[in-house]
């Protein structure tokens, strides 16, 4: 089949193009970088602007499905920091590509939404009940880029009813693993704590954002990859959740983090940073019935990957010694 991945110079989009290219697909990837940590897979990858309609008519022409990825996204510090970027860029690329997608003829189209659609009001505790994908009405979703997926998944709707495009929609709860972003202010918890686990020395203490107490799942990258291509070859078009349904609090997952890195660590909560949600899990009966699978990894070993690719990382640009 022909295939393109938006997104594909970011974390998902690169792991998907190569598991893509595994199954004998073509792929066309499109994003306005190249990937940052190893080259592309994909037989194609242009360079282009999401933004702008011509540039997401370039994007789509001559292909059968469109895992649509591309978004500008990061951690909790910056999607609350920087909401009128997230809406107005977000907005143009996801309205512009699924409306080049249906004048080029795309057959499939899958939008990557997020869990952060969820309502406020049913993750007000550490404790949460798990989330099941109708809990997303009355909705109550994250400001801005929440409110920017749950109008995307609208738009998808409508597009799949009154047009005919064939869509899925994916809610991912924080995907993790090696080939992410892990500084500079867009990467996400568990990858921020590995850094930062990576360069304390032992008995050293480490900042985390909160009083640690929060919680929140994490799912392993080949997992998440394996759930979209599954959720792509289903026939099920209503929103589905992809991630992991075991809950740890943020100090667990440092302690965690430590105990693979061989240290002793001491936290250091910082009240005053952006939190989001104080708990939040994935209810995964509905993955498990549609899917006849769920997510396999286990936090440990997808945290032990992916520690041990962001220590390399750091020792090949010289922030720490072999
Ligand atoms: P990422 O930031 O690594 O990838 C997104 C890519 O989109 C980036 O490479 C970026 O350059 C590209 N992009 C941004 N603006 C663009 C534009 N104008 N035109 C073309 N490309 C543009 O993020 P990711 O973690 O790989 O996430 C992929 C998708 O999954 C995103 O839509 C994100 O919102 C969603 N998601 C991710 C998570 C997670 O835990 N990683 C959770 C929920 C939802």
């Amino acid at each position: 089949m022909k295939i393109l991945v938006t997104g594909a110079g970011g974390f998902i989009g690169h792991h998907l193009v190569k598991a893509l290219k595994k199954e004998g697909h073509w792929v066309r990837g499109v994003d306005i970088k190249e990937p940052e940590f190893e080259p592309t897979a994909a037989d194609e990858f242009e360079l282009l602007d999401l933004r702008r309609f011509d540039c997401a008519l370039q994007a789509t022409r001559a292909v059968d499905r469109v895992f649509h990825l591309a978004a500008n996204m990061g951690g909790i510090g910056f999607i609350e920091n920087f909401k009128g970027v997230i809406v107005r860029d977000n907005t143009m690329i996801n309205i512009h590509t699924i409306e080049a997608a249906r004048i080029n003829g795309v057959k499939r189209f899958l939008f990557t939404s997020s869990a952060c659609i969820y309502p406020g009001y049913k993750q007000k505790e550490a404790d949460v009940t798990p989330l099941k994908e109708s809990d997303a009405y009355p909705a109550d979703a994250e400001d801005g880029y929440g409110w920017e997926k749950l109008y995307m998944e609208r738009t998808c709707r409508h597009y799949r009813e009154d047009f005919g495009l064939d869509t899925r929609i994916v809610r991912f709860h924080n995907i993790f693993g090696p080939l992410g972003t892990y500084d500079g202010g867009r990467e996400k918890a568990p990858a921020a704590m590995c850094r930062k686990i990576a360069l304390v020395e032992d008995g050293g203490e480490i900042e985390v954002w909160g009083d640690g107490k929060q919680t929140r799942s994490f799912c392993y990258i080949d997992d998440c990859v394996e759930g979209l291509m599954r959720l792509m070859d289903s026939d099920f078009h209503d929103p589905l959740n992809l991630g992991q349904d075991r809950m740890v609090t943020i100090d667990e997952l440092a302690y965690m983090v430590a105990a693979i890195a061989g240290k002793k660590i001491r936290l250091r909560h910082e009240l005053n940073r952006p939190l989001g949600v104080r708990g939040r899990n994935s209810d995964n009966s509905l993955l498990r019935q549609v899917l006849k699978w769920e997510p396999q990894i286990s936090l440990e070993e997808g945290l032990r990957v992916t520690y041990e690719w962001i220590r390399g990382e750091l020792i090949k640009t010289g922030r720490l010694k072999a």
